[in-house]
């Protein structure tokens, strides 16, 4: 046995490394070898190098495209939260618009209810006043209204208000007063001045009897003349005028009669 495996041994066991070691060894090309390794080397870490950077490429990439779907996420979500918050603000717009409809037609409506409230004073104001005051004449046409042009007039415009009435019309006093002129005043013809007691005069002019004297205290209502045609006129009519405050110029007399709750 220890023969034979001492015999045999050697040469079994190596005769099959030899050759491959000899082989190995007598090819005895170490260069080229070398050379291949060293550049296979050098292309492997050229290689290795290109791997970690096409890696890390590919790392940055992912990274990259992860950030950017994240911001688009991000940017989404941004989106949506602008959109929900316009979306409020549109909302609470709304909300204060309409308030503010609400408020403003709730103060039309306590507008218009106080304006009614004051007209309907004013009305009872001027329907007291009514019962204190009148016109002058009754059954009357206006011929003529105060601020007429005309060459008739001295003054360029009419300064009364032209009751036109057939002679022998009753004239009354058209307030409580006292008669401050009864005569003849030229073109007025014979005229009568009530003054009220806020000091303004009434005039009655181109009348064809005075029924009053002056310092005389009147009433709203009482007879103080007759309608006629005296003085510079075309015509019987009761010319009266107004004067506020004794003012020489006279205001418009319908619109103080309108004033006392009459309408002429
Ligand atoms: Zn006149």
């Amino acid at each position: 046995m220890a023969s034979a495996n001492t015999g045999k041994a050697p040469v079994s066991i190596s005769m099959p490394d030899l050759p491959g070691v000899g082989s190995l060894i007598s090819e005895d090309e170490p260069a080229p070898e070398a050379a291949p390794a060293l550049a296979s080397f050098g292309s492997e870490a050229a290689v290795d190098t290109d791997t970690d950077a096409d890696q890390s490429v590919a790392d940055a990439g992912e990274a990259l495209r992860s950030r950017i779907m994240a911001q688009a996420e991000s940017q989404k979500t941004q989106v949506e939260v602008k959109a929900a918050a316009a979306a409020a603000k549109a909302k609470a717009d709304a909300v204060v618009k309409a308030e503010k409809e609400a408020e403003a037609k709730a103060a039309a409506a306590k507008k218009k209810a106080a304006e009614e409230a004051a007209a309907k004073v004013e009305a009872a104001r001027l329907a007291e006043l009514a019962k204190q005051y009148t016109l002058p004449t009754s059954s009357y046409t206006i011929t003529s209204t105060f601020g007429q042009a005309g060459s008739l007039w001295s003054s360029g415009y009419h300064t009364g208000l032209d009751f036109a009435a057939p002679t022998g019309t009753l004239i009354k006093a058209v307030h409580t007063g006292t008669i401050t002129e009864a005569g003849w005043a030229g073109a007025y013809g014979y005229r009568t001045i009530l003054t009220l007691d806020d000091g303004t005069e009434i005039w009655f002019c181109h009348q064809s009897s005075i029924s009053v004297s002056v310092g005389q205290k009147v009433a709203t209502g009482d007879v103080i003349g007759r309608v006629g045609a005296t003085g510079n006129v075309t015509g019987a009519h009761l010319h009266l005028e107004v004067h506020a405050n004794g003012s020489a110029d006279g205001i418009d007399p319908a619109a103080w009669l309108r004033s006392k709750g009459l309408n002429p």
